[in-house]
């Protein structure tokens, strides 16, 4: 690929350098920081400029942070109602709601009272939340009654964004399909039960068969460098069937929604950063947006100081944003880290290894919704015969056996 054609793909005003001998881009961003922010005894204080997005598929401006509900419950009902007031006067005009509890429906619902106009909510189709804990369904009925369960907790009779919820495997996607979930989801868009229809995924290759169903407006992808970047020849780079997904989704003018930007958390930490090194919230937030495709980053909060912190970004400098040191990232730095990249494959026994070593990451970094997803997939580490086909072909010398074993008693399976 040359520059020029570089250049435009992965989004203008970015200063390229090579990575792995791969072009990657240290953004520049155009986001104005004209403001402060700062945290007294009153509560944060914010007069920052919110940046919007639009996508062809798009009508509406959607600020490119959004809230993403999925550790809410860690606050108090009259928090989160405040931290989601306070957010959307702020500018914060989108919030996905899927979460580990449903406990927090009711203040969510509370908050979008009186001005529903002002923000978008992104609720999953296939979501359940019997007894109040959040379940993955594909039985049709079950995903109807979820779905009506969550507008009615929210005290809505809408969603501007309906997503069919975490498919991250083939048999899965045919399930949707083969079980009328896609339909239904079509048919919620023909009533004007929601506007836009959209999925949620973990995976480049189920998102790029979506899309080629030519009815998706939006959707929801764990995106940050740790699970684009794949080693090659000892180098990273940055991985082919993410960088066609993301100018596929800008081509068709389907808009991306991130979650995972800071990969659970393990970004944020020097000791767990696949990097070496620890990225910073606006470093991740900016490398999500720098993407084609990406309309808004959706990291989640859990109570006011990590609001402030994401709300921050709008604040920092471009110094502050820019995370090209990844670019001298050494590939000793991943030695024995995950990064999901499934070099590994294939295993006898069908086990997804990048994905239980995400979803084992994942976990135990607090991510709520993991162990469910992990229960979901088709084969478990339970399942590892422990016999070592795997381990020769991972170029990070993880230690695929002990990891398997870990999962298998993290999860009890
Ligand atoms: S174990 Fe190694 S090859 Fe397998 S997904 Fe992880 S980093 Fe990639
Ligand atoms: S060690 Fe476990 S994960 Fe690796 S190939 Fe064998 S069965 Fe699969």
């Amino acid at each position: 690929m040359n520059r020029r054609v570089f250049i435009k793909t992965m989004g203008a005003g970015a200063v390229g350098f090579l990575l792995g001998g791969c072009d990657f881009k240290a953004p520049l961003s155009s986001v104005t920081s004209d403001s402060t922010l700062a945290v007294d005894k009153n509560g944060p204080t914010f007069s920052g400029k919110i940046e919007y997005r639009t996508m062809p598929r798009i009508s509406e401006k959607i600020s490119t942070i959004g809230l993403g509900a999925s550790a809410l419950q860690e606050s108090s009902a009259s928090q989160i109602e405040k931290m989601i007031v306070y957010s959307s006067e702020q500018g914060i005009n989108l919030i996905d709601t899927v979460m580990s509890q449903f406990g927090p429906a009711e203040a969510i619902g509370r908050a979008l009272k009186g001005r529903r106009d002002k923000i978008m909510t992104q609720l999953h189709i296939g979501v359940t939340y019997p007894s109040q804990t959040y379940t993955r369904t594909r039985d049709l009925k079950q995903v109807q009654q979820g779905f009506e369960q969550q507008l009615k907790g929210f005290g809505t009779d809408y969603s501007d964004i309906g997503l069919i919820h975490y498919v991250d495997e083939p048999e899965d996607f045919e399930k949707v399909i083969s079980a009328g979930i896609l339909d239904y989801a079509q048919k919620l868009k023909r009533d004007g039960t929601i506007r836009y229809l959209g999925f949620s995924s973990h995976s480049a290759d189920i998102a790029h068969r979506f899309l080629a169903t030519g009815v998706i407006d939006i959707f929801m992808f764990s995106l940050n460098p740790a699970y684009d970047f794949v080693p090659v020849e000892g180098k990273l780079k940055l991985s082919e069937e993410r960088r066609r997904l993301y100018q596929e989704a800008e081509k068709r003018g389907a808009a991306i929604t991130v979650m995972k930007a800071y990969g659970g958390g393990r970004l944020l930490s020097d000791a767990s950063s696949p990097f070496g090194r620890a990225m910073s919230v606006p470093q991740c937030i900016q490398y999500a947006l720098d993407r084609p495709g990406v309309i808004s980053c959706l990291p989640g909060v859990r109570n006011m100081d990590d609001l402030t912190a994401v709300l921050a970004y709008y604040n920092s400098t471009k110094e502050e944003r820019d995370y090209s040191f990844i670019a001298s990232a050494q590939h000793q730095d991943m030695n024995g880290v995950c990064i999901y990249c499934n070099h590994c494959q294939p295993c006898p026994y069908g086990i997804d290894i990048g994905a239980v070593n995400k979803y084992l990451d994942l976990a135990k970094s607090g991510d709520e919704l993991a162990k469910d997803h992990y229960l979901k997939l088709r084969r478990t580490a339970r399942d590892c015969s422990y016999c070592g086909e795997c381990v020769p072909r991972c170029p990070f010398h993880v230690d695929i056996r002990n990891r398997m074993r870990e999962a298998n008693q993290f999860f009890g399976r």
